[in-house]
């Protein structure tokens, strides 16, 4: 059997940790997940059999630590020059056993490249929170909260309406912002973040770029109000809920780049965002091409493995095709990311537009793919014994987030035809 090293990364780019690393990571998926993930749908409330298993990545692996600065105690992914190449083969690794870990594990450094990422580090602010992250034996989550009951789409739509939609407020008093909001769905909600990055608006309905506010805010600060994880089809190890803000104070500085700044560095949240997202669509997808290889190796049509029958084969074909296509495209979306010499920068709306296009186009694929894949096994597709419906219904979730499909066909269209009011 083919291994899914075969499918095709570009060597030629490869950070030199890429293989250290994405072995550290698969033998821990392997070990700690695989046996245990079909269990995890039943667990989304408690996370009874999930925490330990991300302790072990979290705290005995270190890799909470990874976005601070290494004087700080971080593994310094924040000034990384392989920040998107790394990160993508982390995320893969990780989705290829569970993509709901993934996002959990992932989304904890969304809030935090906001301080940690050159050229825009705060060092003060890295001081002030890297030893939650850092010194402690306990796991630490952080989550990014976007999304508002009124719509979350709108909100990551910079571009066009620069967070004039943001109904969350941050009101300066003296030395201290107020904070009055509530947000939803954010990974690592349900009561288990322990440090927000709040996105809010300095006044409300303006569309001036230095009124859109990214400020961070511990969880145990008086005010905040995270409401029960929400049951949902899949990723049962990302816990999601409501939270709320009510008079929330912190201090002036807890704002992470400033006026102007946050709404241009929040791009680069964006782009990030995508980055994963197909990380993850990747990730799935060779797990379901090893479940494939298995399944129409094993069972037989008229006395010959599946895979030999023609129709058969046209199926794994589209399959592997897309997966070996997603992984490219991913990675190279990750070495743009990296060289901004070559490619320009990450905030930039070339950088964001061209990530909503792949990452549109990887869950699509995927998609479809996967239920093509699901026919094909028929009702071993639906067995959760062989946990391709796992992934299916993860893989529908990745489709969904980051303002779903629409926005990214809107931020496509935009950019490369230069639309003014879409
Ligand atoms: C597992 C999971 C994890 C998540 N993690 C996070 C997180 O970490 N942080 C966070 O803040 N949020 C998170 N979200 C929320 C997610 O990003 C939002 O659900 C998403 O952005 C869409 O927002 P919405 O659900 O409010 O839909 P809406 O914005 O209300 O959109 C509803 C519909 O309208 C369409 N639409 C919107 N604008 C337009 C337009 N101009 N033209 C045409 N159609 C349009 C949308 O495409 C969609 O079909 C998560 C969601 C899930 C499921």
């Amino acid at each position: 059997m083919r291994s899914i090293d075969e499918i095709t990364r570009p060597k030629e780019y490869l950070p030199p940790t890429d293989q250290v690393m994405g072995h550290i990571i698969r033998e821990w998926a392997e070990k700690e997940i695989i046996p245990l993930r079909r269990r995890f749908d039943e667990d989304w409330r408690n996370h009874r059999i999930i925490e330990p298993a991300f302790h072990k990545l979290m705290v005995d692996m270190g890799m909470q630590r990874a976005s601070f600065p290494e004087d700080l105690g971080g593994l310094g992914m924040g000034h990384s020059e392989h920040l998107g190449t790394s990160s993508f083969r982390v995320l893969e690794e990780i989705s290829r056993a569970d993509s709901g870990m993934a996002v959990a594990y992932g989304v904890t450094f969304w809030p935090l490249f906001m301080i940690c990422n050159e050229p825009h580090v705060n060092r003060r602010l890295c001081e002030e929170f890297a030893p939650l992250f850092c010194q402690s034996d306990e796991i630490r989550f952080a989550a990014n909260a976007m999304t508002e009951p009124q719509g979350g789409a709108d909100i990551e739509n910079l571009d066009l309406l620069n967070g004039s939609t943001i109904t969350t407020t941050a009101t300066r008093d003296g030395d201290e912002w107020v904070i009055d909001g509530h947000k939803l769905w954010p990974t690592n909600t349900g009561g288990i973040a322990h440090l927000f990055g709040v996105v809010a608006t300095t006044k409300p309905g303006s569309d001036d770029p230095r009124d859109f506010a990214f400020i961070l805010v511990p969880a145990d600060t008086p005010g905040v109000t995270q409401g029960d994880p929400y049951e949902k089809a899949g990723m049962a190890a990302d816990k999601n809920g409501d939270i709320w803000f009510e008079k929330v104070r912190v201090p002036s500085w807890y704002r992470a780049c400033g006026p102007g700044d946050d709404f241009k560095y929040f791009k680069e949240v964006i782009s990030i965002g995508n980055l994963g997202s197909i990380a993850m669509v990747s990730g799935c997808m060779l797990n379901v091409y090893e479940t494939l290889q298995k399944f129409t190796s094993s069972q037989t049509l008229h006395g010959r493995p599946l895979k030999e029958n023609d129709a058969v084969a046209g199926v794994l074909a589209d399959v592997v095709r897309d997966v070996e296509v997603i992984r490219i495209t991913g990675y190279q979306y990750a070495r743009m990311i990296d060289r901004p010499d070559l490619y320009g920068e990450r905030w930039s709306d070339e950088i964001v537009a061209k990530g909503r296009a792949y990452k549109y186009f990887a869950c699509d694929r995927a998609v479809e793919d996967i239920a093509k894949a699901m026919n094909l096994m028929e009702s071993c597709g639906a067995d959760r014994e062989w946990d391709v419906e796992k992934h299916w219904r993860d893989l529908k979730i990745i489709q969904l987030w980051m303002g779903g499909k629409q926005l990214c066909q809107m931020e496509t269209a935009r950019w490369f035809y230069v639309c003014e009011s879409l």
